[in-house]
Parts: structure tokens; sequence; C-alpha cells
């Protein structure tokens, strides 16, 4: 059977995916492979199909134990035989499937990461029986858990590191719906990945507007959106397990179907408002972020954000939740400067300078994101690495008809001083020097500089917008080792020289038009 047939006998799908065959074809050649997809993206097809074809059985890591046992339901459903080992099997359930294995009978088995390595299964010799076994291909589901530079560590996943040690030879496919670039080298280094087969999928989801509106009354301004998506199944992010709790009792009181879900709830009452939530007996679920990960539920309408997310990957995630159905969604994020310093605050880790940085890092990429008055979808796809190069048509800036004015003055001062201060220094520097701060922080010898004070007609708010808008608009990077400072980019040199102009968006908008959905 080739894969073409095996898509259509055990999966009843006519075409690929994406980069679905060609991830396909690495494996049965016996490659290892990493797999970049959004959520919804088709991953798990990628290490199924190949196991079906595959003499000999796949192991699937997975982090989560309820989600095994659906997937392991649906394979059998599929004619696939499947199983999962984990703390709920019982020793004759154990014994069985023991026996399944050495006969050959089973072609999928799911364990969770610690089952693997636990010194408890170095006795039960859990390793030892399975290279009895002929594997022939091992998948790690969750593949960024691995790296304590995403936003999702799992301390566990750091012992897969010694797989490739324990089955040489065998393919390995590691996978993942989140990993920027540094997670993704994390991922392939942590895992000992040989020569692996790396495929990138577009990460853009056309169906979700992203919209980010200024914090005010946030209980009042998520009554009025939530009154405009009246039955319509939506998830609602809040930044602690209390807050969680209360909004859902305020909600209900207002008459939404709402229930809460954070780590901290008993296992019964997390199983039960999640169950609800799927079967559509409620409409909105109030989670932390511990809400989410292996949720197939095709129909959410929304998501929402009433606190800042700590970083893009992980908004990106909680927000790619909403219409994996591929029909209109929202996402909504309810954006407050004071969050962000609060966010500044958490983000410190005692004792790991670098850890804090990067999370420092990827908290003021967040917080760009938020003050944007470019399109939304453009900043996250380059947050990705991916060219997304025309206005999206289907964010809230896109959306939005500004006032725009000719600001490529203003964007000369800014360059030029970035180019006298030698792309040292950080955004606040930058603007202070610009404005003309008499402040003891302006070095001396920059005091003396021509460039010094040419911004001081313009507040300081103002200066962060519009810097904020030539880093978006690429004229200006952030980068440096040990802190963030400004650098010109490659386009910078033609604001400089004169001839590019530059257009910037007035502050007050004008009104919101609804434009035709002009994705490219
Ligand atoms: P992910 O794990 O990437 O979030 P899944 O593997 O759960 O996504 O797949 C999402 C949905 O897409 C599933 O319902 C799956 O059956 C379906 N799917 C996967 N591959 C195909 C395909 N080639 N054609 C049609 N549907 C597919
Ligand atoms: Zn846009």
């Amino acid at each position: 059977m080739n894969p073409q047939q095996a898509l259509q006998k055990y999966f009843g799908y006519s075409a690929f995916r994406h980069a679905q065959e060609a991830i396909i074809q690495n494996i049965l050649k016996g490659n290892d492979v990493m797999a970049l997809m959004p959520t919804g993206g088709g991953k798990s097809l990628c290490y199924q199909l190949p196991a079906v074809l595959l003499n000999g059985l796949t192991i699937v890591i997975s982090p989560l134990i309820a989600l095994m046992k659906d997937q392991v339901d649906s394979l059998n459903v599929n004619g696939i035989p499947a199983a999962f080992l984990n703390s709920s099997l019982n020793p004759e359930d154990t014994r069985i499937l023991v026996n399944r294995l050495r006969d050959n009978q089973i072609k999928l088995l799911y364990l969770a990461p610690e089952r693997l390595f636990s010194a408890e299964n170095k006795e039960n010799k859990l390793i030892p029986f399975l290279k009895t076994l002929k594997v022939s291909q091992i998948a790690i589901d969750e593949a960024h858990c691995i790296s304590s530079w995403g936003h999702d560590f799992r301390p566990e996943y750091l012992m897969l590191a010694g797989l490739k040690e324990e089955f040489p030879g065998v393919p390995v496919i590691a996978l993942t719906a989140t990993a920027d670039k540094l997670t993704q080298r994390d991922i392939l280094e942590k895992l000992n990945l040989k020569n692996p087969a790396v495929f990138v999928s577009s990460f853009n989801r056309a169906n979700i507007t992203y919209r980010v509106t200024p914090k005010k009354n946030s209980f009042k301004q998520l009554v009025d959106f939530l009154n405009e998506h009246k039955d319509e199944s939506g998830i609602i992010y809040c930044l602690s397990r209390k807050s969680t709790e209360a909004l859902a009792e305020d909600l209900k009181e207002e008459g939404f179907a709402a229930e809460a879900y954070h780590a901290g709830l008993s296992n019964e009452v997390k199983a039960r408002n999640q169950e609800a939530f799927l079967r559509d007996d409620i409409k909105i679920i109030v989670a932390t972020i511990a809400f989410g990960m292996g949720i197939n539920k095709s129909n959410v309408r929304y998501v929402v954000h009433v606190d800042l997310p700590k970083n893009i990957e992980g908004y990106y995630q909680e927000t790619g939740r909403a219409g994996r159905d591929g029909l209109p969604s929202e996402a909504l994020l309810l954006y407050s400067p004071a969050d962000g310093m609060k966010l500044q605050g958490f983000a410190k880790v005692e004792g790991n300078e670098q850890q804090s940085r990067i999370m420092l890092n990827k908290l003021n990429d967040m917080m760009r994101f938020c003050q944007l008055r470019s399109c939304r979808r453009q900043y996250l796809m380059k947050y990705f690495d991916e060219d997304f190069p025309a206005q999206c048509g289907s964010c809230d800036v896109c959306l939005t008809e500004y006032k725009r004015f000719d600001g490529t003055l203003i964007a000369q001062k800014a360059l030029s001083a970035v180019a006298r201060l030698n792309e040292r220094f950080g955004i606040n520097y930058v603007i202070d020097f610009l404005r003309g701060s008499k402040s003891e922080k302006i070095r001396e010898e920059h005091k003396q500089l021509k460039t010094y004070g040419i911004g001081a007609d313009i507040s300081k708010a103002e200066w962060h917008h519009h810097i904020n808008e030539l880093i978006a608009m690429d004229y200006l990077k952030i980068g440096g080792d040990e802190y963030p400072v400004l650098k010109l980019t490659d386009q910078s040199m033609a604001v400089l020289k004169g001839g590019q102009k530059i257009e910037f968006i007035e502050v007050e908008k004008v009104e919101e038009v609804h434009h035709e959905e002009t994705l490219p």
C-alpha cells in the first residue's frame, strides 16, 4: 500500500494537506523530522499514517493522558490497532497489553514521557522491553515542551534526550504547533535529531480576525462583546486562577452559561467543565492557559484575552483554538499597559539572568503587538519568520480608517538618532536623547551631538508609537545580545538619504470601516 492509498483507506481523506506528504515520505525513508504546523493543521496524520505502513511499532510520546485516550479510540475506530500505557491501567490490562505488543498486534503505543524514564519504570524495564520489540518510529507530540525557552516547559520532556541513544536508527518525528526560531533550535538540540528534515507550514490563520482594544472597564467590554456572540462558543483567558472563577461567576449572573477552568481545580471539576464545553452544554469557558492544549473543539468562534499574554507564542496558540473549522472567528485582547508592567515584574527569574532577559524580550514583543498601528497579522507572521507583505484586511488596524500624515521627517530624526548612537541603545534612551532630556542618564558626549534634542517637540508617548511603527514597518529593528537595543535595517538608508516617504497614523482614529476581506 502506498501513502495515498492508506490515506484513503484508513483516514477517509482524498488528499494530503500542506507538507503532510513530504513529512511522511521522510519518515518512511528513515529520516528524523521536525514538523511545525498550526493547531488543526493535521499533525497527527504525519506519524499515524507511517505507523500503519511501517512494519513494527510506533511509540508516541504525548504529555496529556486525557488526550491519549481520545486519539487511541479514534485510531481503533479507523481499524488501526493502538493502545496507551498509563497509570490508569490495572495489572491485568497491562499484562494483556504486553502480550499484544509482543505479538506485534499494536501499531501505535501512546506514552507519557515520565512513564518511559522514571526510576520506577527502570525497574519495570519499560525501555529494555520496548527494545525487544521492533520499534520503527518514535513520535514526540507537543515537542516544544522540551524547551525551557518555550512557554510550556515540562521538565519530564528533558528525559527524551536519551531516546536517540536507546533507539539508534529509529526515525524520530518531533511535532509542535508553537515554536519560534530559538525554541526550534532548542528542540533539535535537546532531542539530538540527526540531520533532521524540518517542515514549517504557514502559520497564518486567515479566518481569525485579530483585535486589540484598550482595557477600560473590562467586564462591561466583555459583556458587550459576548452579547454580540450569543449562542457561540468561546474561550476567555485570564491570568490568575482566582479571576477565572470570579469572572465565571459574574458572567453567570449576567445570564451567560460559563464555567471556570484552571490547574488548581479538582480533576472531577476540570473534566466536568471541559466535557460540558465540548458538548456545547456551556458556551463559555473562563480559563487560565492551563486550558486548551489538545482540546479538539472545532467550532470555537472567539477567544478573548482579558489579561495580557506573556508572549506572542502563547497568544498565538491560544487564539489559534478559535476557528479550527475554518469559519470566521474572532480573537479579542483587552490591553492595558499596566498589565504589561505587572508581567515585567513576574518575568524576572531569580538567579537566571539569561532566562529573565529572554522572557522580558518576549513580553516586549507582545506589548509592541498591542500598540501596533500597522497590520497585526503582518507582525505575527514576521514574528514567526514568515513573509506577509500585504495588509491582511482582517485585523482591527486594517479594518480601521485612520487619518494618515507624512512622517518622513520624524522617521529621519529617529533613524539618525539610532545611527548617531551607534545602534547601541534601547528605545527609552533613544527617545530621551531625541527629546533632549537633561537627565544624567544621557551621556555627556551624547549631549554634544547635533541630533540631541531634535525631537523635543514630540511627546514621549508619541515617540513610542512612532518608533514602534517604524519597527513594525521594518525601518528599525530590535537587536543586541545583552539587552534590547534599536538597530537600523536594510531599508533605513533609503529613509535617511531621502527619497523614501513614510506615512504615520494619527493617534485619534476616525471611524471603523468594514472592507471586503482581502487576503492574498
Ligand atoms: P493538529 O494535531 O495539528 O492540531 P489534527 O491532527 O488533530 O491537528 O488534525 C486536525 C483535523 O484535520 C482532524 O480532524 C484531522 O482528521 C483532519 N485532517 C488531517 N489531515 C487531513 C487531510 N489530509 N485531509 C482532511 N482532513 C485532515
Ligand atoms: Zn491586518
